[in-house]
């Protein structure tokens, strides 16, 4: 298993942002005394290369960003706060996933696990957008996709839609991506008939849940959907966008789930894996912001991923 944290995660400030340092900060607390994390390899790795950044954004995203901290920072959008290092810290998050994804594919590990941030999966090609500065997720797709794979499939089951994932391989059928979302809810995106276009028709599925949909309702619909959709894709590597803000108790997103709904979760993402991909997977995280309660699903989902 490898594992990827820093504490510079913890420089880029938001200010009372809910996602905030001490997100992180939360979850590295607790793994520090969880046998799973101790026994995890922690790669030493480097940001993400303009080259590996522009295979998804826009040059202009990237200039926009960095001005905007040269100047001290600000809001890059009304929900997205840059501070004077989040340019750095955001590389060094989507480094993360391109380091993992280089080695898992070199066959040093099957799993990897990523506690990143900013998040990334609202991030637009040409746009930043909802806390999320790169998409981090789609960079690690481009990346396997330059190592030589065909076929990646991104597992997305942040209470929100990863819209900006979504957009960005919406026309490409070498890059599955699968989303179960509270909706209708932020960002608007991800209805059930948004599968995809041209080459790429087919290969998004989206599977809006409403609030209040019961857990074994949910569960269910994720099993069947996420084996058919896994079939279709017949992926070489599994990505997942885990993000924990579905918990009952999460403040933002809610979709009534426990902590323990992501222990099938991650073995169904894992399963997908072994079946198709050798086992190969890696996670990063997205959402969550009750701080303790994030810490916890992330030991569960670590604990989770490893290889029996
Ligand atoms: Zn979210």
């Amino acid at each position: 298993m490898l594992l990827y944290y820093d504490p510079r995660f913890l420089d880029h400030e938001t200010g009372s942002h809910p996602e905030c340092a001490q997100r992180l900060r939360e979850v590295i607390g607790h793994l520090d005394t969880e046998q799973s994390a101790l026994d995890a390899q922690r790669p030493v790795w480097q940001p993400a290369t303009d080259e590996q950044l522009n295979r998804v954004h826009a040059e202009l995203v990237l200039r926009f960003l960095q001005d905007l901290a040269d100047s001290g920072g600000g809001h890059a959008d009304p929900d997205t706060v840059v501070s004077p290092v989040s340019v750095d810290v955001a590389r060094l998050a989507a480094g993360a996933l391109c380091d993992a994804v280089g080695r898992v594919l070199a066959g040093e590990d099957q799993r990897a696990l990523c506690l990143v941030r900013p998040p990334g999966h609202h991030a637009l090609a040409d746009r930043v957008m909802g806390f999320c500065l790169f998409n981090n997720i789609a960079v690690a797709a481009e990346a396997a996709l330059a190592g030589g794979l065909e076929r990646v499939m991104i597992i997305d089951w942040d209470v929100h839609h990863g819209n900006g994932t979504q957009a960005i391989f919406y026309d490409d059928p070498r890059v599955g991506f699968f989303s179960v979302h509270r909706w209708p809810f932020y960002p608007g995106t991800g209805d059930v008939d948004e599968t995809g276009i041209g080459d790429g028709l087919g290969a998004t599925r989206n599977l809006p849940v409403k609030f209040g949909t019961s857990r074994d309702d949910y569960r269910a619909l994720v099993l069947r959907e996420l084996e058919d959709f896994a079939d279709r894709i017949k992926p070489q590597l599994v990505l997942v966008s885990a993000g924990f803000d579905g918990h009952r108790e999460d403040p933002i997103g809610s979709l009534g789930l426990e902590t323990e709904d992501f222990v099938w979760l991650t073995q169904a993402t894992t399963q997908i894996a072994d079946s198709y991909s050798d086992g190969r997977l890696v996670s990063t995280l997205e959402g969550g912001y009750n701080p303790p309660i994030l810490a916890e699903c992330v030991a569960t989902h670590l604990k989770h991923l490893r290889i029996n």
